[in-house]
């Protein structure tokens, strides 16, 4: 098994998409480098009373726009690396769906499975302690949220020390991802899953792609395999199966399954509740290893776990004809190469599971304006409507049900205002990689993405001023 030294997969990913890029070489390098890079250790008093050092970072990736934005990893694997290119490769996505914010991200060098909740909460108050002492978190500077092995409950705790030792009127606006109740916004959980759902819907309805794929256009009907039924993983199988595409395969920590005829996620969700395993669930067969999920027959492989699951090990056995990338650098550049050559069409992670960063921007947007989405325009709208079907009752001499007029006067709720700029952008984004992949002749979305992600940033780099 090769190591991967995952930033230097995201650079070689980079250097690939800057040479179709008018900048020379040092706005390249300044944009490539980690501007800030936090490392700290601090002690955990555990429950049996004994201490442990437990390590932590956050990196601040580009400062070419402000706050920084990126989430915060609780994982055994976490390290310095690992946490510089996650913080990259969130300025690039920041890029791509045009979120203002520069990248960064944080990391936690813990099994969250080994701790109780008392000894994280101790855990996730006193890194935001060590993040407020040096400037690395606040609502125009720096703007965690979750990622693997965070949630809302973690960002709960992040707000709650933050407003204890800061005196910030927009203090809510510090972190994301948070439960309604401290400043959250209605959609953020489902952000992530739901943006690869949109994502993949649009890269189905390219007839062009399709054909050379050999495949038929929509979601509709096609098979897919996922990997990881954690908060990603979870909701997007969700919207894909609610749009008609079957789950045939599924691979989580205790092992993969697989099943040609297709497993209902809700079932699948409650088997493993109640058995603590996926493993034997309905008519499936246990794969021999979690890997072996992406070389079954199926049409799209969700990879929704972890980063390097795809390599150059494995690749070579894929079958699927789509790659969506619901994971952040899932895979490796030697397997994207492979793929490719096998004429398979990869979704970019940095287009892909953008929704997350895309719904924190509005959660951050509505805390700075404390105000929710829809409170001051919903019944507005919703009289205005009514005064509109109302007139045409009247003039085609007919009445709507009760049924109907609600439908037809609906006023928009936050829920689905978050919903409606989540489509938006996610649209918006494919066209403009897409376009970039045509003009540039590629035939990859990663590299037309990277391209894109680099002309943005590229061009503020440009304009900043160098101080001596
Ligand atoms: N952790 C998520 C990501 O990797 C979300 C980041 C955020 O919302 O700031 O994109």
């Amino acid at each position: 098994m090769s190591t991967y030294n995952f930033f230097e997969q995201v650079n070689k990913n980079f250097d690939k998409a800057a040479k179709y890029t008018r900048f020379d070489k040092g706005v390249l390098n300044q944009i490539k480098k980690c501007n800030t890079v936090y490392h700290v250790s601090f002690p955990l008093r555990r429950d049996d009373g004994s201490v442990e050092v437990i390590e932590g970072w956050r990196v601040e990736h580009s400062h070419h726009k402000m706050p920084t934005k990126g989430g915060i990893r609780y994982s055994h694997k976490v390290d310095e690396d690992e946490t510089m290119a996650l913080a990259a490769l969130m300025s690039y996505k920041c890029a791509i769906v045009d979120v203002p914010f520069g990248g960064a991200k944080g990391g936690v060098k813990i099994s969250t499975r080994s701790y109780s909740v008392s000894e994280l909460e101790r855990i996730t108050r006193r890194y935001t302690f060590e993040l407020v002492k040096k400037g690395f978190i606040g609502p125009g500077v720096d703007v965690p949220a979750p990622d693997y092995g965070t949630g809302a409950r973690e960002m709960g705790w992040i707000l709650d020390t933050y407003r204890q030792m800061k005196d910030d009127l927009n203090a809510e606006a510090c972190v994301t991802g948070k439960p309604i109740q401290q400043g959250g916004i209605r959609g953020r959980t489902e952000a992530t899953g739901r943006g690869v759902y949109f994502g993949i819907r649009e890269a189905c309805s390219v007839k062009k792609d399709m054909d050379a794929l050999g495949l038929s256009t929509g979601v509709e009907g096609k098979t897919f395999v996922v990997q990881g039924l954690g908060n990603v993983g979870y909701h997007a199988s969700k919207y894909m199966t609610e749009a008609g595409a079957k789950m045939v395969g599924v691979s989580e920590l205790e092992g993969a399954i697989y099943d040609p005829n297709g497993m209902d996620l809700q079932a699948l969700m409650d088997y493993r509740k109640e058995t603590g395993s996926i493993i034997g669930f309905g008519n499936s067969k246990e794969l021999p290893s979690n890997k072996d999920i992406f070389t079954q027959e199926c049409d799209i492989i969700i990879p929704a776990a972890l980063e390097s699951q795809i390599t150059g090990d494995n690749a070579n056995g894929v079958k699927a004809k789509i790659i969506a990338e619901a994971a952040n650098g899932p895979t490796t550049a030697d397997a994207h190469e492979m793929l490719k050559d096998r004429g398979a069409l990869i979704i970019p992670d940095s287009y892909l599971n953008a929704g997350g960063v895309v719904v924190s921007y509005f959660e951050w947007l509505k805390d700075i304006q404390h105000v929710r989405y829809g409170r001051m325009n919903k019944r507005f709208d919703e009289e205005s409507l009514m005064r509109i079907v109302k007139e045409l009752e009247s003039i085609n001499g007919k009445s709507y049900s009760e049924e109907t007029l609600k439908k037809l006067t609906h006023g928009a709720e936050e829920a689905d205002l978050v919903d409606s700029g989540l489509e938006e952008t996610m649209i918006t984004a494919y066209q403009q990689i897409t376009e970039i992949r045509s003009e540039h002749k590629l035939d990859d979305l990663r590299t037309a993405a990277f391209i894109n992600a680099i002309n943005k940033i590229g061009t503020m780099y440009e304009q900043m001023g160098i101080f001596p």
